[in-house]
């Protein structure tokens, strides 16, 4: 089975996880802030938080800024379910916007709308986490005027879309938003195993993520509430998690940022590729929006099914069957049974609704072949077609 997704490791990636076992630190050592200034100084953000994954960076982000019962976050639909559970984890309520039908990002027109709406209700949201589907940034400026008429907080979940750039400059660099979380699982562009990074350009923002990262203990005198008892001391004055990434972790994510740019690359390969050979068709291909470069994680196609002799699960299926370990991305957060009994409804988000009816991934991956791609592409034909 070619998958959709997999990790690519070289032999400097394994070196660099061998010496941290042969070295005095597995956890709490010199390469976990060597990661994070790596990528921080890559994005162009002033602090960068590794933790042990991207639903912890979205937790702690959340928590950072201040969300909890009786505020509300909102996201959209069409995203994996971490983007939405960070509001419930912090006890706020959790509401989406629909997805624009070209990017199958969240609409900045429909996002505008049920703000004006908000507005007159008195139910604003304090968080709206915009998330890169497929590494394809959100439209982050409009985001941010939003934000800026309406007074929410903004929390970039570019899980799918580091290496990627929005106007020229590299996701991450929090131009447009308060904090960029990135994911490091084996799926998406870089890993770390399980992983996860918050990045900003706020001190305060960071200085709370850090404490939230490890229960909430300081080791630091200053932000102590009196002198410490002796050189053992150390103070909890938060509530917080074991979210820390271990140096194994951190040493592979290092290893890996050397071949970010020269992943992200292959990415625009394949993606070119597929463009071409998937031409004539009847499915739509991913639009890219001139303003950015996406960091490529997914390749989704849209099946038009008024032009096929066959459902959407019968083409995923024939695709299945015929080895290419195709996925759906995503299943609207909404739909979900957890999300349904907290009162949302099949038919609340339309446009989400629609691409789930209709989108595939591909296979796309560093290390997929051109004969790879052409065995995913024939396959693809021969169940369309017929
Ligand atoms: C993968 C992913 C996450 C969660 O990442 P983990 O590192 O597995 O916690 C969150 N949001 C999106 C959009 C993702 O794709």
């Amino acid at each position: 089975m070619i998958p959709y997704g997999r990790q690519d490791i070289s032999q400097d990636d394994i070196d660099a996880v061998v010496s941290v076992l042969k070295s005095d630190f597995l956890t709490q050592g010199p390469m976990v802030p060597r990661f994070e200034e790596r990528v921080a100084e890559h994005v162009g953000a002033q602090r960068a938080l590794a933790v042990n994954s991207a639903t912890s960076a979205l937790h702690i982000a959340c928590a950072a800024l201040g969300l909890g019962p009786g505020d509300c976050l909102w996201t959209s639909p069409v995203t994996f379910v971490a983007s939405a559970n960070c509001g419930l984890y912090c006890g706020a309520d959790v509401d989406f916007v629909d997805i624009d039908p070209r990017t199958y990002n969240l609409c900045p027109i429909a996002l505008e709308r049920k703000l004006q709406e908000a507005e007159l209700e008195g139910r604003l949201p304090k968080i709206v986490v915009a998330v890169h589907l497929c590494g394809q940034p959100c439209d982050m400026k409009a985001i941010h005027e939003l934000s800026q008429r309406f007074g929410f907080r903004i929390v970039e979940d570019a899980s799918h879309a580091i290496g990627g750039k929005y106007r020229g400059q590299f996701i991450g660099s929090c131009q447009y938003s308060d904090i960029t979380v990135f994911s490091f699982h084996p799926v998406k562009i870089i890993t770390t195993a399980e992983g996860g990074m918050a990045l900003t350009n706020d001190v305060t923002l960071a200085d709370k993520m850090e404490l939230l990262r490890s229960h909430g203990i300081t080791r630091d005198s200053d932000k102590m509430t009196h002198e410490p008892d002796g050189p053992w001391y150390y103070q909890q004055v938060d509530l917080g998690f074991n979210y820390r990434m271990t140096e194994l972790q951190a040493a592979l994510g290092l290893s890996q940022m050397d071949r970010l740019g020269e992943f992200v690359e292959r990415r625009h390969e394949l993606a070119r590729r597929y463009n071409e050979l998937l031409e004539g068709l009847p499915l739509r291909t991913p639009w890219q929006h001139p303003d950015s470069y996406s960091g490529l994680h997914l390749y989704v196609i849209r099946l038009k099914l008024d032009q096929i002799r066959k459902t959407h699960r019968e083409v995923f299926e024939g695709l299945r069957e015929a080895g290419i370990g195709v996925n759906l991305h995503y299943i609207p957060v909404h739909t979900q049974p957890y999300y349904q009994n907290l009162g949302f409804q099949h038919g609340d988000f339309p446009e989400s609704e629609c691409y789930y009816r209709e989108a595939i991934s591909l296979p796309m991956f560093q290390g997929l072949t051109n004969a790879q791609q052409d065995e995913a592409v024939e396959a693809l034909k021969k169940v369309v077609l017929s």
